[in-house]
């Protein structure tokens, strides 16, 4: 098969990723082998290319927003029959024995395997995945627009979650990728009477006018203060400034979850009178659970979400992830692995 593989950290500038021809991977029991026909790109990719979150070995083969067909059944696979079309996320496997486990909390386990980062991804023709962390995809959605909704989508879903967002409440955004514009779908669907205020940098002129026409009641830069008191916020960016600015725009009792797996830069110091007092709360998320999956794509479709996709070819991968770094991919990013 043809993948590309991480081979080493590197900066993203680099082009690490390179084109390989490997032997199909070949499923063990309880797993079945997936021909990937779609994998988004995700900032996670950039954190472990660049040695924040490093792969647990080398090479690897990152990505892990998959979508795909079921090709073989290792031995005692019984969840999925040939031809079925599965979704793979972040989690890969967990222990299901550990307490965080025990509690449905398996996002939390020590020993759990991260997609493309423990174990083979889908910037490649196939992969391999216990069938327990696979899930059948609505079939509303293309192959292209389905593979954001297993990363962007889900953890935005658990992100919100999170906030305790309620109806008739404020809601802030801060930055506007991939998950985001998924989760203002889900907060207008589901908090029909909220307000959405969604804070960018002010040169991201593609990701306002989506925001827009996603529904957003303000578009603001980040320094910028709320035209109201934020009663939750998500803060989706890669730096550490936006979770003050947060803070600062924060209702009494509010909370601010941070959907991030590293920050680039640091959290700047905070004012405990300005910041933090009254109550104000900081959450990070870590990670997706099954459930959050098997909960998400459903409601995905009901709403249903439409995701901005932007194309490329598994070839392009580099391409893609340097479009990301630097901001320039409205909505989501995905590799066709078919075309
Ligand atoms: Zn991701
Ligand atoms: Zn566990």
């Amino acid at each position: 098969m043809k993948a590309m593989v991480l081979k080493k950290i590197s900066s993203v500038e680099e082009m690490p990723l390179e084109l390989v021809d490997l032997a199909d991977p070949i499923p063990g029991p309880g797993q079945t082998r997936v021909k990937v026909s779609a994998c988004g790109v995700c900032h996670t990719e950039l954190d472990e290319i660049e040695g924040r979150v490093p792969p647990s070995r080398f090479p690897m083969i990152l990505g892990h927003e998959i979508v795909g067909r079921v090709e073989s059944l290792g031995p005692g696979a019984t969840k999925f029959k040939q031809g079925d079309r599965v979704g793979i996320a972040w989690i890969n496997w967990s222990c299901g024995q550990c307490s965080f486990c025990l509690k449905g909390e398996e996002n939390l386990c020590d020993t759990a395997k991260w997609t493309g980062k423990d174990a083979d991804g889908g910037y490649a023709q196939y992969t391999i995945v216990s069938e327990d962390f696979a899930y059948p995809i609505p079939e509303i959605f293309t192959d292209l627009q389905a593979a954001p909704l297993l990363c962007a989508g889900v953890i935005g879903y658990r992100a919100l979650r999170l906030t305790g967002m309620e109806d008739g409440k404020a809601l802030g955004l801060y930055g506007f990728g991939a998950s985001a514009h998924i989760v203002i779908q889900i907060a207008k669907h589901k908090y029909p009477n909220g307000k959405v205020f969604v804070f960018t940098r002010p040169s991201q002129e593609e990701h306002r006018n989506l925001a827009k026409k996603l529904g957003a009641d303000w578009i603001g830069a980040t320094g910028d203060t709320s035209p109201e008191k934020l009663n939750c916020a998500i803060d989706f960016t890669p730096v550490g400034v936006p979770v003050r600015e947060a803070l600062r725009n924060l209702e009494k009792g509010g909370r601010v979850v941070i959907n991030a797996i590293r920050k680039t830069t640091p959290i700047p110091e905070l004012d405990y009178a300005e910041h933090l007092w009254y109550e104000k709360e900081i959450k990070s998320v870590a990670n997706v659970t099954r459930r959050d999956a098997q909960e998400f794509l459903p409601l995905a479709a009901e709403i249903p979400i439409a995701p901005e996709v932007r194309e490329f070819r598994l070839e392009e991968a580099n391409e893609a992830l340097i479009l990301l770094k630097e901001g320039r991919i409205r909505g989501a990013g995905v590799l066709n692995i078919l075309g």
